[in-house]
This record gives C-alpha cells, structure tokens and sequence, in this order.
C-alpha cells in the first residue's frame, strides 16, 4: 500500500515543454482527472487584471482570492477553464497574462490558496497534475513523478504554433526570450520554485513525437503500478 488513496501523477517541466498535451492524453487514457494548474494561477492573474489590480500587489490580489471559483470542463485541444462561471479558456492565454502570471505565482498567499484547491482534488480522484511545483509540493508521495524538458528553440517554436491556432500574433524572437525569462522567474522564486523532484524521471521531449512521449510516460507508470495497485 501506499500513502495515497488515489493514484497520482505529476508531471513537472519548463514552459511549453509539452506537459498539457501529454498530461490531458496520459489523463484519458487513464481515465484520470487532469489537473492543469498553470491555468488555476493564469486565471487569478486574468481576475487580477480585469479588477485593475497592479500585478504587485499581493495584499490586493489576496483579498480577491475567496471570491473566485475556477472550474473545468474537457475540450480540444485545450482544457475549458472557467472563472466564476465565465470562460476564460482564451483569455488567460492572452501574452498580457503569460507575462505576468510568473509574478503573481510567487506570491506566497496565492500559492496557499491554489495548493489547497489542488490537494483537494487530489483527494477525491486519481490524477494527473502538471505544473512546476507538483512533485515537490503538492503531491510530494505522487507514485509517478515526471519532469518534461525540451530545448528552448523547440519550446519556442511549438509556443508559436499554438499560438498562431488562437490568432494570438508574437514572433519567434520575443517568444524565446518571453520563455526563457519565464523559466528564470519560475525557477528563482523562493517559494516551490521550478525543480525537478530527487525521484522524479527527466523524459526530453525534443524532436520526439507526441505519441512517443506518451508511449515512454504510458511504460513508466504502468512499471509503477504493477508494485502498486490503484483503487
Ligand atoms: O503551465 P503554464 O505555462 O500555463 O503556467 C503558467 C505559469 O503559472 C507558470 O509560468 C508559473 O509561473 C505558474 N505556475 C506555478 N506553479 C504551477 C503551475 C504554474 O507557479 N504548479
């Protein structure tokens, strides 16, 4: 037995090294509960932003927190989020809020908030969580812990083909130094800052497909549950 009721997987990484993809793949075939958490802190940046709050003003920002009520629902090829019953699928993919949401993130308040919520579900379903913290915060007894990594050209490149999905127009140059300024943030905040976890597995997912990936993370958790069976 383990320490958890349900099963979990984490899976950690920079920027768009592919972890909703893999992770909402990885959840269906599964049938697991996906958790992407990225979106849970873009969307207290979007309500930040919408109320006019300065993206520095965590005392502010906290006090919005208990009024807000972030929900999903499936969809392709993004996860639908909501806000407070509102769709906000598109707008906290918005540059304005990618840009910012590394500044709200590293605010202690809203990561208590957000680690709550998180836990939470967790309790209540198997899952699978992306993030940057999963592995070493949130679910720290996860029994598959992935860390996703890709080449900053590629990351670039795949940010830029989404984007170019959504109508949302930023050239190559400023993605790549948007992600790596991102990823410096992310992983210099003093509070659950970007790690990879002691028992966590690096799976690169440069130049590899798709299904590659999932085919690698499909072994490494099904190796994992032959020693552990899932309820
Ligand atoms: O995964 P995504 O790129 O949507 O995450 C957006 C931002 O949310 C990250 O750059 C990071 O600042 C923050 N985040 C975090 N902890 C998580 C997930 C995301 O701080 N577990």
């Amino acid at each position: 037995m383990t320490a958890n009721a349900h099963f979990q997987i984490a899976i950690d990484g920079p920027a768009s090294a592919g972890k909703s993809t893999i992770a909402k793949i990885l959840a269906h075939n599964f049938q697991y509960v996906y958790v992407d958490t990225g979106s849970m802190y873009r969307t207290i940046t979007l309500a930040a932003h919408r109320a006019g709050l300065a993206y520095s003003d965590e005392g502010a920002i906290a006090q919005l927190l208990p009024d807000l009520q972030i929900t999903f629902q499936p969809g392709t090829p993004l996860q639908r989020v909501f806000l407070n019953g509102q769709e906000v699928t598109e707008a906290i993919r918005q540059p304005e809020i990618t840009n910012n949401v590394s500044q709200v993130a590293a605010f202690p308040k809203v990561r208590e908030f957000l680690l709550g919520k998180q836990r939470e579900i967790a309790a209540q379903h198997s899952v699978v969580m992306d993030g940057r913290d999963i592995g070493t915060t949130v679910l720290p007894h996860a029994q598959v812990k992935i860390y996703l990594v890709a080449s900053v050209a590629e990351r670039a490149q795949r940010r830029y083909r989404e984007n170019l999905e959504q109508g949302i127009d930023v050239d190559l140059a400023t993605l790549t130094k948007d992600i790596e300024e991102r990823d410096y943030k992310d992983m210099h905040r003093k509070l659950s800052p970007l790690t990879k976890a002691a028992d966590a597995i690096e799976v690169d997912t440069t130049s590899k497909s798709i299904d590659q990936v999932v085919s690698e993370i499909t072994n490494i958790i099904l190796k994992k549950q032959q020693n552990h069976p899932v309820k």
